[in-house]
């Protein structure tokens, strides 16, 4: 092992990663395969092959659609094809919620269609849509802060653009918008929401997304009362009012037609709306343990997509880049001492329910769980390596660190970030990682039509399960378990 430059020491504020090889709290061994695992993925690991197989043999694959079983099955014969010991399927239960037809036009003052998708969970309109002049904010505050006189009756638009960040972290504060504009302007009285599309790009692409945060509906008593309680007790709502987001170069239309000062009036006709309960699955591969088989390390996507694209960088390629580093380990002489498990998650775009229905099936985590990460970030490449694990799991994470650092991945900090499907296991007390990806351009494909495989570089997958599959081994190689942070 080699002694890292000062430059990144001090960069990243890890003296201790400088542990000599004597010291390392890792077996020289299991370096040593870690560090063959890694060079051979970077030199082809087969995840983009992965990707294109999802992406072309299931296409996109919305929760509780037809596809959905069809990616139950893809992925079940795919753990089996890559050799893992034991496929498992784990009952979800999803809600279905469909999209049919859309449209939009401006009827006055100037006659225009208008190109937009219905925001998930969007309620739908009357039979022949429903017309109304548009009102316009600049933000989601403006919104909050507006007078009900100056809603009712009116569509609302909340133009709020997205910052493009490396991190991701514009997406952060614009979401907001898609998960807020109809519940606050429907309750100050208008009959329809239509926001800016949450992107970063100039495309004629609408990026549709969930319009409802579920996670709400138990804190408010306004969204409690429309909820529907789904057989597993999960509580779900449709929006209060229609919801759309228009394309950016649409929105900038609609800005500039407000700006011109005469009243405008948009048409809007969706037919969509909640249709019922379906029974997926989350699909689980596992390696199975040498020594402590009932020891796991956690990796995984979600393999469910929204339905305008094929879902190619959310999530085929997080799906693949994780399979194809099991994939890797399955070929090894022997079994890690921990089990692998690589889970592919069921319906995370409109709720979060694969990720849930796990963590209630594995109430347990705590203790079988050693290691959990999610790659869920599209296609890009893995720039830091942040952990959330007890102290003195530090130096067993700053070797693996050590082994990360020439993919260009820098060892990050104690206060990972933790994955979306991930986030109910790690919150019951699990050690977390995030193998953070550039994400400069995820945002201006993330949930749009043109989200294909064409956006995802084979070179790059590679780099990602170079990473995934030495940190994967390692934690489930290490002598030292891995244990999550004391509470304070
Ligand atoms: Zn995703």
């Amino acid at each position: 092992m080699r002694l890292l430059p000062a430059c990144f020491l001090i960069a990243a504020g890890f003296a201790q990663a400088q542990a000599p090889v004597a010291s390392s709290p890792i077996a020289e061994t299991a370096i040593a395969t870690a560090k063959q695992l890694r060079d051979s993925a970077l030199a082809g690991s087969g995840a983009y092959a992965i990707t294109e197989s999802l992406t072309t043999e299931v296409g996109a694959r919305m929760a509780g659609s037809e596809a959905d079983a069809r990616a139950v099955r893809w992925a079940e014969a795919k753990f089996k094809a890559l050799g893992f010991d034991r496929v498992t399927l784990e009952p979800v239960t999803i809600p279905v919620w469909r999209r049919g037809t859309e449209s939009a036009a401006v009827t006055s003052p100037a006659p225009q269609k208008l190109s937009l998708l219905a925001l998930g969970w969007s309620s739908g309109t009357p039979k022949g849509g429903i017309e109304a002049e548009v009102v316009r904010f600049e933000n989601i505050d403006a919104l909050k802060a507006a007078p009900d006189a100056a809603v009712q009756g009116r569509i609302v638009f909340v133009s709020q653009k997205m910052t493009r960040r490396r991190d991701g972290g514009g997406y952060g504060t614009a979401v907001g918008v898609r998960a807020q504009a109809a519940e606050i302007g429907g309750r100050k009285g208008a009959v329809a929401a239509l926001i800016r599309s949450i992107g970063t790009d100039n495309d004629r692409f609408p990026h549709t997304g969930g319009g409802v945060w579920f996670g709400q509906i138990a804190l408010d008593a306004e969204l409690r009362k429309r909820a529907i309680t789904l057989s597993d007790g999960s509580l779900i709502a449709t929006t209060l009012v229609p919801a759309a987001a228009l394309s950016n170069p649409d929105a900038d239309q609609l800005d500039r037609l407000v700006a011109l000062g005469q009243p405008v009036r948009i048409k809007l006709e969706l037919d969509v709306g909640y249709v019922g309960e379906y029974h997926g699955h989350n699909v689980i591969g596992d390696l199975i343990g040498r020594e402590r088989p009932e020891e796991i390390v956690l990796i995984g996507g979600h393999l469910d997509s929204w339905d305008p694209g094929t879902g190619a960088i959310d999530d085929a390629a997080g799906i693949a880049i994780t399979m194809a580093a099991g994939a890797a380990i399955a070929k090894l002489p022997e079994r890690p001492r921990r089990t692998l498990r690589v889970v592919a998650f069921a319906d995370e775009e409109q709720g979060l329910f694969g990720g849930y229905a796990y963590a209630k099936a594995h109430p347990d985590a705590a203790r079988t769980h050693v290691a959990i990460a999610e790659s869920d970030f599209g296609a890009g490449l893995i720039y830091r390596f942040d952990s959330n694990v007890a102290a003195d799991a530090l130096p067993t994470v700053n070797a693996i660190g050590q082994v990360l650092y020439p993919l260009d991945i820098e060892r990050g900090g104690n206060d990972a970030r933790v994955g979306s499907d991930i986030g109910p296991i790690h919150k019951l007390g699990v050690p977390a990682f995030a193998l953070s990806q550039d994400g400069i351009d995820y945002f201006d494909y993330h949930h749009t039509a043109n989200d294909t495989l064409d956006k995802v570089d084979a070179k790059k997958l590679d780099q990602n399960v170079a990473a995934y599959v030495a940190f994967a081994y390692l934690a489930a190689e290490a002598e030292h378990k891995i244990e999550a942070p004391k509470k304070p």
